[in-house]
């Protein structure tokens, strides 16, 4: 079994081929992540439908933050109350490429903070975006690990080896996309999460590599650390899914 650890199926119009077609290369389980209040609503549907295939991340995106500061409060009322109906929290996280002044930092620093207080109240994992503020992030997910025992995954966080090691020390998770196809660094930084920690993804519909995203394309990604680590796509496959199962495990702190 392979999982799609961070993807935007709602984002999809045709979501039952895409279900079955990634199925079919056997991407049987999603993680659905949201962005904002219509697309948490999607999710929670989604999962109602596809009971079986689809897990539900809730949160507010940092992007969606900055550029609709006046709903944020609404909405994270409304996170409020959906989120123990969640598998966990996503996405959420800092975004600095959007967030240049300092005053949506620190709005996005303030509503994340609010979404992982959540969390820990409801006892979910967490799923962190990080963009030009990877540190930062990071930091959260660990502080967050440390202070309530649960799992945080640093979502398509292959930019660092360093950062990855101290991911490593911390015991947070790491998820690998498909640039990991096309590109050397992203390989070495893959190469370096512990065997424990590894998780896969697609966060299609993105498109990597001028291919569409999708789903399925989770094979090719766990083909191309087979490759890299020496060992069968199965083993990999084994190894990520016990992975999801122990940081997706509802946890009683
Ligand atoms: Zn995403």
């Amino acid at each position: 079994m392979l999982v799609d650890t961070h993807c935007h199926l709602d984002q999809f119009d045709d979501v039952e081929v895409v279900i079955e077609t990634a199925s079919e290369q056997g991407v049987t389980r999603l993680v659905v992540v949201s962005e904002d209040p219509e697309s948490m609503r999607r999710v929670l549907e989604l999962k109602r439908q596809y009971p079986t295939h689809v897990l539900a991340g809730l949160g507010l995106h940092p992007v969606w933050i900055i550029q609709n500061r006046d709903a944020v409060q609404d909405a994270l009322e409304q996170l409020e109350e959906i989120l123990p109906q969640a598998d966990e929290l996503g996405e959420v996280g800092l975004d600095h490429k959007w967030a240049t002044e300092r005053v949506d930092q620190l709005l996005q620093e303030e509503v994340l903070a609010r979404q992982l207080d959540l969390a820990a109240r409801c006892a979910k994992p967490i799923n962190l975006h990080a963009r030009r503020c990877l540190r930062q992030t990071m930091e959260r997910a660990i502080a967050f690990r440390r202070h309530t025992g649960l799992n945080a995954q640093m979502h398509w966080f292959t930019q660092s080896r360093k950062l990855v090691r101290i991911c490593n020390d911390e015991g947070v998770y790491v998820s690998v996309g498909p640039t990991v196809l096309n590109d050397v660094q992203t390989q070495r930084v893959a190469l370096e999460i512990s065997d424990e920690l590894l998780l896969l993804e697609t966060d299609a519909p993105v498109s990597v590599g001028g291919r569409p995203g999708h789903p399925l394309r989770v094979r090719e990604v766990a083909e191309c650390l087979a490759r890299l680590r020496g060992l069968e796509v199965e083993e990999i496959a084994a190894l990520c899914a016990q992975n999801f199962a122990r940081f997706i495990a509802p946890c009683s702190t």
